[in-house]
């Protein structure tokens, strides 16, 4: 997120489609674009599962999977690794020859755990000194993680299974190179779409109870998935995992893994560069570099301030006033790192835990989160509380919390400026690329406010809190109101 070089003029075009309807039944969603992923995902399951928040990991008692490793250790993250790969080849053992018609599956030829910490070797031609990644690459048909830094670092940001998620991308490119979905011009934008479809079709095997050493819950765990998913990115062959540099936005890899998830791997097959460009949102981000983040100051929550006041200036709402003291509401409410309270009218921010929330993941045990967008998100899910108020909805429960998504969601996409500068009429704060996907990894936080109700209760569904949050981003402020009432 960076302050934008040049005031922008507010466009009347922009300011009047941010009016809120407030009433159900005068809304109509407007049909523009693609569809999204398959339907209007509940809040309350995960493609016909219910949504569940039960532990999330190895299982406890299985016997640990024994394959050769070049370099492995005893420690956790290669266990964790090992057992991963050796649960996702026995997933594709029985799925593959349902899906390629091409034969049996044949296990990766070589698996090789390194520390990027340490002297560093050759591996597929790179040098593995520094290299805090993880990849397959073709040439050697090798699965390669950094047990040094990656693989702890996200473990200890986004949880066990996050591990497992790059592990199972990856081997998804395997998978395709074994299945011959890849040509010499298939654009790398297709080839990760379809890692990421193959991964969810993997992750549904696991969330149905059916892998020998791993297990995952349809809601925090899935959740913190879908959070990996959101703030890594990778180009195959060239960079591996941990590359910021490539392809596709959060919601195009959520839909992605979506797909898989919900249709099974036959689905990934049918992605081509056509149905990938057609509905992807990457075209959106003109800008190839990471803007710098903006510290949590008076200067930039007021610069946040003034862009929600602008956003939602049409739509009937007395701003609430944000102060940056920690405060609970009279009824005792109080949600961290903001807390909204309607007697007053208040915002009121918790600095440190904003502070906390800002910072990107790091190695170590203090904590962190994921940049300041995801912590200015935080701030607007609060004030987007006042702006429901004022229409008369009700500031609990689940349609709540989608509602809050898609406002902030709304409140993001008019923030994002084009080459032409057409959108962005908020002035003082834009955003940069990997904003949104530092948001949407916040949003499947499990203790983020970004998809909460008032009390800080969070939609349990992590698919359904980020249609929501897409829809808005997408539409903006109208059909907020109108695709999530009660
Ligand atoms: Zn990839």
């Amino acid at each position: 997120m960076a302050k934008s070089s040049t005031t922008r003029r507010l466009i009347a075009a922009s300011a009047a489609a941010t009016a809120l309807c407030l009433g159900v039944t005068g809304c109509s969603r407007p049909i523009n674009g693609t569809p999204i992923a398959s339907g209007s995902p509940a809040a309350d399951t995960v493609a016909g599962l219910p949504v569940s928040d039960g532990p999330s990991g190895l299982k406890p008692g299985a016997d640990p999977a024994e394959l050769p490793v070049e370099g492995g250790t005893d420690g956790d993250v290669d266990r964790l690794a090992v057992d991963t790969v050796a649960d996702v080849q026995q997933y594709w053992r029985q799925a593959y020859p349902k899906t390629f018609d091409k034969g049996r599956f044949r296990p990766v030829s070589r698996l090789v755990s390194y520390d990027s910490g340490g002297q560093g070797g050759r591996l597929c031609g790179r040098n593995t000194s520094g290299m805090v990644n993880a990849f397959y690459c073709p040439e050697q048909d090798t699965i390669a993680w950094d047990r040094g830094r990656l693989l702890p670092e996200l473990r200890n940001t986004f949880g066990p299974m996050a591990p497992v998620t790059v592990l199972a991308h990856e081997m998804g490119h395997a998978v395709q190179h074994r299945a011959g979905l890849l040509d010499g011009d298939t654009p790398p934008l297709v080839v990760e779409q379809q890692a990421d479809c193959l991964t969810g079709s993997f992750f549904r095997h696991v969330a149905e109870g059916s892998a020998e050493h791993i297990r995952v819950s349809t809601g925090d765990g899935l959740n913190s998935v879908l959070g990996v998913l959101s703030y890594i990115r990778d180009a195959p062959g060239e960079t591996g995992f941990a590359d910021p540099s490539a392809h596709g936005s959060a919601f195009d890899r959520i839909s992605a893994f979506q797909y898989g998830f919900n249709d099974g791997p036959k689905r990934c097959t049918e992605m081509t560069a056509s149905s990938v460009l057609e509905r992807t949102t990457q075209f959106r981000f003109w800008k190839k570099a990471q803007e710098s983040d903006l510290p949590i100051d008076e200067d930039s929550i007021e610069r946040v301030e003034r862009s929600l006041r602008r956003v939602f200036a049409d739509t009937g709402v007395a701003p609430p006033r944000i102060s940056i003291e920690r405060g609970a509401c009279q009824d005792g409410t109080s949600t961290e790192p903001a807390t909204y309270c309607a007697e007053t009218n208040t915002v009121s921010l918790d600095r440190k835990r904003l502070e906390e929330m800002a910072t990107p993941p790091r190695g170590g045990d203090e904590p962190s989160g994921y940049g300041d967008f995801a912590a200015y998100a935080q701030v607007a899910s609060r004030y987007v509380l006042a702006v429901q108020r004022a229409a008369g909805l009700r500031l609990t429960g689940d349609a709540a919390g989608l509602r809050t998504a898609c406002l902030v969601g709304a409140w993001s996409g008019l923030l994002v400026e084009d080459p032409i500068g057409r959108r962005n009429p908020v002035g003082k704060l834009r955003l940069a690329p990997g904003d949104i996907d530092e948001g949407v990894a916040a949003l499947l936080d499990e203790n983020g406010l970004i998809a909460a109700d008032v009390r800080g209760e969070q939609v349990s569904a992590g698919f359904a809190r980020v249609e929501a949050f897409r829809l808005g981003f997408r539409q903006g402020i109208t059909p907020c109101a109108s695709e999530y009432h009660s």
